[in-house]
């Protein structure tokens, strides 16, 4: 395999000034990365600060309603409810130990910005976080989260005032000031070696999970194991320890917007083409032209025109297949897992259960390892605009 790729996806399709960081990362990567000191105080703080390990939950009302056995692994019960912060904490606690200062994100709906502040409040460090102008003002119960964790906000008033123009801004930043700054990346995206580094990060909740499984249910493994798809991080590290057995389906799942025929989505995997985007061949939503086009989800975490470029290779040799749920499908399991099991999921994360419920006729008698990658108290507002 080409150094940085996964088959014919990933690469670093980045300007050439961008090399110097790229490079001191993936050397970090080699020598401070696995050293005892890193993995030791990780490993600490994981469980310190993090709570780690998630629980593992057997759905007893849900299982027997559908006629199969629904196993959910709780990274919504990770101090501050996602998988997201895995990836910061590790990033941030890696850049600590190179020497940077400041820790710089982007954020869309404000989610990896807030995971991106909690690890820079716990390592010490500064967290500046790009926003959006028109993402600062919709998502302000994030901006008032990072403001009292100590970060600092920087609203981008060019473009379209969104995500990508948050990731243009951050990248400029992270040009002019390498020397103390570290980007911490969101999702398994991105230039290489960001698809390896934050699957390294998340691949803790497949290693936990596929232990607690077996622990569980006498050495056995689940029959699929499912995951929602943004960018594709909390997917890959739920996938990452499962891929060597063959005898368990992969199914990653994407949002398909409103479902109607050409509406817009974020599904790359299923409607997309291969193009380049923020540093990385992958399967993308574009013109013919290679234009970049709006993204949809209810779920503001899966809204991205793109995929990490390990989704694009799982896909492309039939190890993992990606499937597509629509809003009303995910809204219809918010409120079932809520309801049936006292959980109330993101919608992100509603989008995998969603596709148990779906095929509940298909999946008669499996078991189906979800990832419920996030809580859904984040998105009531959302529900409430909705309902
Ligand atoms: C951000 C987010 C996602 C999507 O990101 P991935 O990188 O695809 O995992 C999914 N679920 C939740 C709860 C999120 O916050």
């Amino acid at each position: 395999m080409k150094k940085g790729y996964f088959g014919d996806f990933g690469g670093q399709f980045i300007p050439e000034l961008l090399m110097p960081p790229l490079i001191e990362l993936e050397e970090a990567m080699k020598t401070i990365l696995p050293s005892e000191k890193f993995q030791t105080r990780f490993i600490q703080m994981l469980k310190e600060n993090v709570g780690r390990p998630s629980a593992m939950t057997y759905c007893q009302h849900m299982s027997k309603d559908l006629g199969l056995d629904l196993w959910l692994k709780r990274e919504d019960l990770n101090h501050s409810g996602a998988h997201k912060i895995n990836n910061t904490l590790g990033q941030g606690l890696l850049a600590k130990m190179m020497g940077k200062e400041v820790l710089l994100a982007e954020t869309g709906a404000g989610m990896h910005g807030v995971a991106t502040t909690v690890a820079a409040a716990m390592l010490d460090m500064k967290a500046v976080i790009y926003m959006g102008a028109a993402d600062v003002v919709r998502q302000a119960p994030n901006v008032n989260r990072m403001r009292l964790m100590g970060a600092e906000i920087i609203p981008v008033e060019s473009g379209t005032k969104t995500l990508k123009d948050a990731i243009n801004e951050a990248l400029r930043r992270w040009l002019a000031d390498q020397e103390n700054t570290h980007y911490c990346f969101g999702t398994a995206a991105g230039p290489h070696p960001f698809p390896d580094l934050v699957r390294e990060f998340q691949q803790i909740i497949s290693k936990e999970a596929r232990q607690q499984y077996m622990d569980r249910n006498d050495g056995n493994l689940p029959d699929i194991v499912t995951a929602c798809v943004g960018g594709g991080s909390n997917a890959i590290g739920m996938f990452h320890h499962f891929v060597p057995d063959e005898s368990v389906k992969l199914v990653g799942v994407e949002a398909a917007g409103t479902g109607e025929p050409g509406c817009d989505n974020s599904a790359p995997l299923n409607l997309g083409t291969d193009g380049v985007l923020h540093g990385m061949k992958t399967k993308l939503l574009q013109t013919d032209e290679g234009q970049i086009l709006p993204s949809h989800s209810v779920a503001p975490g899966l809204d991205y025109p793109g995929v990490g470029p390990e989704h694009a290779h799982l896909q492309d040799i039939g190890r993992a297949e990606y499937v597509t749920i629509n809003d009303k499908q995910a809204l219809n399991a918010f409120k079932v897992l809520s309801r049936r099991e006292g959980i109330i999921p993101a919608l992100e994360s509603s989008h995998a259960v969603a596709y148990a419920i779906e095929n509940k006729d298909k999946l008669h008698g499996k078991s189906v390892l979800v990832c419920l990658s996030g809580r859904g108290d984040k998105d009531l507002g959302i529900l409430d605009q909705i309902l």
